[in-house]
């Protein structure tokens, strides 16, 4: 395999590109997490009715898809800002983008609940010091942003974070409205959306979910 050519590197991560995919890895020190804070019940426990509720850690494909998620949204509203700062310019753009691991001490699970046959099942982040979990790479994106950031914090200490954990004052659909169709498709994997938010001519966010499911 060719090697990844890296493109820019910070005190907090450092992104190369290999063919068309950017790999972003995040240093240890972009992270809010002090040692891994694990859901309170990993041990499955069945009742009498045979209903389950416990959590798992997440399959390498959940995990990765977060990753992916997570990446795209750090390369629109993180690289691609320090890229210009730097005054670098790619060769191309990625079509791929792959945050490497996430966060240090940050642990992906499922919560099942339910039946035992076929449970309802929940993907949580966990990790944070500030927030308990994240229910979704939408969630947790905006919180990305601020460990990518430097972490900084308001005159009371509080993060200076515009996660709807951190923040409080907008709902988890106001700050998603933020960025048009750019969520919304989270939800489905797949079909365009239908013009809503804001026009970006080259460079669709659209295009790189496209393959997620059959990794
Ligand atoms: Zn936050």
């Amino acid at each position: 395999m060719d090697k990844v050519i890296t493109v820019i590197t910070t005190p907090l991560y450092e992104a190369g590109l290999h063919q068309k995919t950017m790999y972003i890895a995040l240093r240890d020190n972009a992270t809010d997490a002090a040692s891994e804070l694990r859901p309170l019940q990993p041990v499955p426990s069945d009742n009498a009715k045979g209903d389950v509720d416990f959590y798992q850690e997440a399959e390498d494909k959940l995990d990765r898809l977060w990753r992916t998620k997570l990446g795209r949204y750090l390369y629109d509203y993180v690289v691609k800002e320090d890229l210009k700062k730097e005054g670098i310019r790619l060769p191309y753009s990625p079509d791929e983008i792959m945050l490497v691991s996430l966060p240090k001490h940050y642990t992906l699970w499922v919560h099942k609940k339910g039946n035992a046959a076929d449970p309802r099942q929940d993907a949580y982040l966990h990790g944070s010091r500030f927030v308990n979990k994240f229910r979704s790479p939408a969630e947790f994106c905006h919180h990305l942003k601020w460990l990518l950031h430097g972490q900084p914090t308001k005159a009371n200490g509080k993060p200076a974070c515009d996660c709807r954990y951190c923040d409080g004052s907008r709902s988890q659909a106001e700050i998603s409205q933020g960025f048009g169709a750019y969520h919304k498709r989270d939800h489905h994997g797949g079909g365009r959306s239908r013009g809503g938010g804001r026009t970006r001519a080259q460079e669709s966010p659209i295009v790189v979910y496209k393959d997620y499911r059959k990794w």
